[in-house]
């Protein structure tokens, strides 16, 4: 049997156990590219894919396969071609399909990782606005343009779009998307085989130069010295150059004084970690890329548990794969059951109770454990009163449900609001991440 009919047969009882919305996320995209010697070969469109139809489905897709082509067989995932997905082209999409794809293969770029997916809210927004007029006018704005900030805050995606906006403007534009430890190993590599030409010709003739993570380069110094010429290389010929880093270029150790200055010499932004709205809108896209319609309040639940934008993804595919498996809609309630109380990661002993927080925030605070459940909204109450919530929510990991019984009978949407609150707070402000530390300390020594 050839190998696309044998696979869309699969699909077709594969589409009958799952939900609408999972086939399209991990299935609609897949197919059998080899079937030889018992080894059927599947691939999907990104590395995300593959994990969950390995971890989830792979028993299911190998008995049909053996069921179908009667034998024993193999089964490997690979991860193939991408494919974009473009819900409304317009005038942006004016290269073909085809071959915009393949520029972003052959760049490196990661298809959605574009402008459009990314959600802009304080602790970004100057960071998307620079990205945007490099993209508007490369090579005048800002260069090099330098982004730096902690894991997760959205550098590489944000590097990334402005490529693939330039991609799609402009034919023949030659983007080269590289990470510092890539560029090291090209380098190395180079040196090593004495192909250093091609080297430089690749690199010197990009257009556009993204290097991502350009810390690594640091303190080695051959790499360096040859870092430091493509760079003048590309500058001088108007070329954009944007970079990032963990640390702005004064903090990198072992960074050679010339790069420094060359690095501070265009404009250097950081971004912050995301807070609690851009969490949630961060959730949103992520899901409908997977074609999930997630209701706002699940969204919001999800940010409450995950502080860095990268392990939000992990959080929202282990949540769809649940409801997946227990047949059951997404909802706030299975959030908290699957991420409710589980991985306790404190080192609270276990006798620590809802009370044991309650009378340490009361006491804390100075004020009385009746006016910290009470009705007053006076701010010596009411912010004492969130932080109480935002603690019983991320140390005991209670439900929005309980704690707002434990609170005199709150709302659930009251103690939403408050955990939220709080929770950005606690990324921006010191003294409530004091307030906060103190309070946990005060108890673990107990
Ligand atoms: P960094 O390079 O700063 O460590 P990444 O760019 O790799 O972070 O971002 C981690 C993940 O979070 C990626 O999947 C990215 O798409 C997502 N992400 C981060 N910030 C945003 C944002 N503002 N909007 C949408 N997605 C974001
Ligand atoms: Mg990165």
């Amino acid at each position: 049997m050839d190998t696309s009919k044998l696979w869309d047969r699969i699909l077709s009882e594969v589409e009958l156990v799952v939900s609408k919305p999972v086939f399209a996320a991990y299935f609609s995209k897949s197919k059998l590219v080899s079937f030889d010697n018992s080894i059927a070969c599947v691939t999907v469109n990104n590395p995300l894919v593959k994990e969950v139809i390995e971890s989830r489905y792979a028993t299911t897709i190998k008995q049909l396969v053996e069921k179908y082509s009667n034998q024993k067989i193999s089964l490997v995932f690979t991860v193939g071609k991408t494919e974009i997905k473009i819900d409304n082209p317009g005038p942006l999409f004016s290269i073909s399909e085809q071959s915009f794809e393949s520029e972003l293969t052959k760049s490196h770029l990661n298809p959605l990782y574009t402008f459009e997916n990314f959600a802009v809210s304080g602790s970004n927004q100057i960071a998307y606005a620079a990205a945007k007029a490099v993209a508007q006018t490369p090579g005048s704005a800002y260069n090099p343009l330098f982004l730096y900030g902690g894991v997760g805050v959205g550098k590489t995606h944000l590097m990334q779009a402005i490529g693939i906006n330039l991609l799609n403007k402009k034919k023949g534009v030659k983007v080269i998307f590289c990470t510092g430890e890539e560029f090291t190993n090209e380098i190395i590599d180079a040196i090593r085989s004495r192909n250093t030409h091609k080297f430089k010709d690749k690199f010197r003739n990009a257009n556009i130069f993204l290097i991502d993570d350009v810390q690594f380069i640091a303190g080695k110094n051959a790499v360096q010295e040859e870092f430091f010429y493509t760079f003048n290389a590309i500058h001088r010929k108007g070329s954009q150059i944007v970079l990032t880093s963990d640390k702005p270029p004064s903090e990198i150790s072992k960074l050679e004084e010339r790069l420094r200055s060359r690095f501070e010499g265009g404009l250097l932004i950081d971004i912050q970690q995301p807070d609690f709205e851009l969490r949630a809108a961060i959730i949103l896209i992520k899901a409908k890329q997977r074609g999930i319609d997630l209701p706002m309040n699940v969204a919001q639940e999800l940010a409450n548990y995950v502080s860095d934008a990268r392990r939000l993804e992990g959080f929202l595919v282990r949540i769809i794969s649940e409801s997946q498996v227990k047949n059951e809609p997404l909802s706030v309630n299975l959030v908290t059951r699957v991420f409710g109380r589980k991985n306790n990661s404190n080192n609270l002993s276990t006798n620590t109770t809802p009370n044991t927080f309650i009378n340490a925030v009361a006491k804390y605070f100075g004020i009385k454990v009746s006016q910290l459940k009470g009705d007053s909204r006076a701010k010596p109450y009411s912010l004492p009163r969130q932080v109480l919530m935002y603690i019983l929510r991320t140390e005991l990991r209670l439900s929005l449900n309980e704690i707002g019984s434990l609170l005199g009978g709150r709302d659930h949407t009251t103690i939403l609001h408050g955990v939220g609150k709080i929770t950005s707070f606690a990324s921006n402000n010191e003294k409530i991440k004091q307030d906060i530390f103190s309070i946990k300390s005060s108890i673990v020594k107990n």
